[in-house]
């Protein structure tokens, strides 16, 4: 059971993107979203649900 827990959270990240910032998203760049093109946005507010982790590799 808890293997399959452990797969639905990793197949599932977008699910906590209110966690997130704009600005730790791989989309933002220079306060624009390269994703859903929005422009001056501010790094510090709430992820949008297209939140995608910087990679980091
Ligand atoms: S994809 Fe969403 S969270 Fe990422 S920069 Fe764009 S608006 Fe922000």
């Amino acid at each position: 059971m808890g293997s399959i827990l452990n797969k639905l959270k990793s197949s599932a990240p977008r699910l906590d993107f209110y966690k997130h910032k704009h600005g730790d998203c791989a989309n933002f760049n220079n306060g624009t979203c390269k994703a859903a093109h929005f422009t001056n946005i501010n790094p510090k507010e709430t992820a949008c649900p297209h939140f995608k982790h910087k990679q980091t590799a």
